[in-house]
């Protein structure tokens, strides 16, 4: 069950003042087969990141101490592509697709935001427009997530522990994409990972998903 509470932020950028839902608890039961939890109640997702509804800047709770100069510029110039990720939603009741994109495109402005992290928006994004019913943006922020992934590896950004999870998402992500080749081929390396603890459940995952790649199947899947 999903509960709320209501904080005050002050945004960084242009100052304004405005309150905000943010998460109390939560808890979920499953999870769809590229991770997305599976909440019981509302779903908490959209309610992680905030948005100032004068000039957009979007961030997780903890980040709206301070903002960099380069994302105080690119908010304040339309750098964040803000209405056009917006459309015709109200400002202050932004959906969670468009708050994980807004935060996206803010945190890439911010020096010290890792190439994982910005996976990650993006990845959320996915998900929450999975739930929303917007495939095109669906696929829009997964192929952006596959390519920061993707770049997260070529940087030596992902640990050993991450390795085998991390090339898993990116086969699946392809696998969804349908890009099957490369699917196929990021889970055979996410499944030739030798890790400390091997999970036979991660293992018997891989293989499932690689079973529907190879049959040129992009539907979403989920794990119980
Ligand atoms: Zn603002």
């Amino acid at each position: 069950m999903t509960t709320f509470i209501t904080i005050r932020l002050t945004c960084p950028v242009c100052a304004t003042v405005f309150t905000s839902q943010a998460i109390g608890s939560s808890s979920h039961s499953g999870q769809d087969s590229d991770f997305r939890p599976h909440s019981l109640g509302l779903d908490p997702l959209p309610h992680y990141v905030h948005v100032c509804p004068h000039c957009c800047f979007a961030a997780f709770e903890g980040d709206f101490g301070s903002a960099e100069p380069s994302v105080r510029r690119a908010v304040l110039s339309g750098a964040i592509d803000a209405d056009r990720i917006i459309g015709a939603e109200p400002r202050g009741a932004l959906k969670g697709s468009s708050r994980y994109l807004l935060a996206a495109r803010c945190y890439e402005n911010d020096s010290r935001t890792t190439t994982l992290r910005q996976a990650d928006l993006y990845l959320r994004a996915s998900w929450c427009a999975r739930q929303e019913g917007r495939s095109e943006r669906e696929r829009e922020a997964q192929t952006e997530a596959v390519l920061y992934f993707e770049k997260a590896l070529e940087e030596g950004e992902v640990e050993d522990g991450q390795l085998q999870v991390i090339l898993y998402l990116i086969g699946e992500l392809y696998r969804r994409l349908g890009f099957f080749e490369m699917a196929i081929e990021y889970l055979n390396r996410s499944s030739a990972v030798q890790t400390k603890d091997s999970d036979p459940r991660m293992e018997a995952l891989i293989g499932r998903q690689r079973e529907a790649a190879l049959q040129g199947r992009t539907e979403n899947m989920t794990i119980s």
